[in-house]
């Protein structure tokens, strides 16, 4: 279409593209300062069991208070962290900050049940650095914070094909007696039986598998394929969690289904980590 309007319609820059792409240059060579002047926050999303609404834990989300442009989530930098490396910097700060959060967690904890836990995404360059064993296990000295109480969550994706060198540090993880979650379980097309071999003892069981789920009239197939990968997790030893509960209706339904814990808008927005003990001691009365 731009050919028939004249060829140098070529030339006429986007002005859309060039704002999105000042602004991506902007935001990539502001993260270092970023992070120096604390200008990044976290937000804990609740991990609740669908048999009793008891608060299990939190994933911490990390977001961005920009200066200008405001809170950023991180769909807006993660990617550019990535590509510049500074998810290493980064997402050692998330994991520092959330192990010491989940610390207070466990010495303000009054219910009876097991200490509320922390899961935190893994970036996959986070994964390929030669650090990364070495300092899981230091956050874990240096907050006190049991290594039954930490999970990390590593994309499906970022799995597939994985080989021996990519697992290595995982498996030295899992050996610390940290929980390996593979996170958004299904949206990767990884073979269902390479969950015998992976170091990982939670599925994430990606939002778009209960999106058939809100409505009272739930497609059957959705249950159906649901109910088979639950049977399959928990044949071999791994918990199950879901994404994106936002109704009661998908929560009953995976229940029904067996799943363990669910995640979503239905029991808590990601929030300030004190709201995490108000859930508790609410759940608790
Ligand atoms: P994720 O790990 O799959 O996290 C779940 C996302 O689903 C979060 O988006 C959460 O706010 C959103 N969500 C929760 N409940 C519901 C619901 O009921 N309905 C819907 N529609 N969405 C829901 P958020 O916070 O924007 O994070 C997006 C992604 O960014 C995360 O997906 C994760 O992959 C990545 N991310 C977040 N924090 C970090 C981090 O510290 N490090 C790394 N490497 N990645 C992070
Ligand atoms: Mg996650
Ligand atoms: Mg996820
Ligand atoms: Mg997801």
């Amino acid at each position: 279409r731009a050919k028939e309007q004249g060829g140098n319609r070529y030339e006429v820059a986007d002005p859309v593209a060039d704002a999105r792409a000042i602004t991506r240059h902007g935001l990539t060579n502001q993260l270092p300062s970023a992070l120096e002047h604390d200008e990044f926050f976290i937000e804990y999303q609740p991990l609740v069991g669908l048999d009793d609404g008891t608060v299990h834990g939190a994933e911490a989300l990390v977001r961005w208070c920009h200066p200008t442009h405001g809170i950023l989530g991180p769909d807006q930098f993660i990617p550019l962290a990535e590509s510049t490396g500074h998810i290493v910097g980064l997402g050692r700060w998330v994991l520092e900050r959330a192990a010491r959060q989940a610390y207070v967690w466990q010495t303000e904890h009054l219910g009876s049940g097991p200490p509320p836990r922390v899961n935190v995404n893994l970036s996959p360059i986070q994964l390929q650095h030669p650090e990364l064993v070495h300092e899981v296990a230091r956050v874990l000295e240096d907050t006190g914070l049991s290594p039954a109480s930490l999970c990390l969550e590593v994309t499906e994706s970022a799995l597939i094909g994985a080989d021996e060198d990519t697992l290595k540090p995982l498996r030295q993880i899992a050996d610390l007696g940290v929980s390996i979650a593979l996170d958004d379980f299904g949206t990767g097309y990884s073979n269902l039986s390479s969950l015998r071999w992976l170091p990982v003892s939670v599925l994430k069981l990606d939002r778009s598998f209960t999106h058939g789920m809100r409505g009272h009239a739930a497609d059957p197939v959705d249950l159906k394929i649901v109910g088979g990968i639950v049977s399959l997790a928990h044949a071999l030893g791994l918990t199950v969690t879901v994404e994106g509960v936002e109704t009661r209706t998908q929560a009953d339904h995976l229940r029904a289904l067996g799943c363990d814990t669910g995640q979503g808008w239905y029991y808590a927005r990601p929030g300030p980590p004190d709201r995490l003990h108000t859930l508790r001691l609410a759940d608790a009365g």
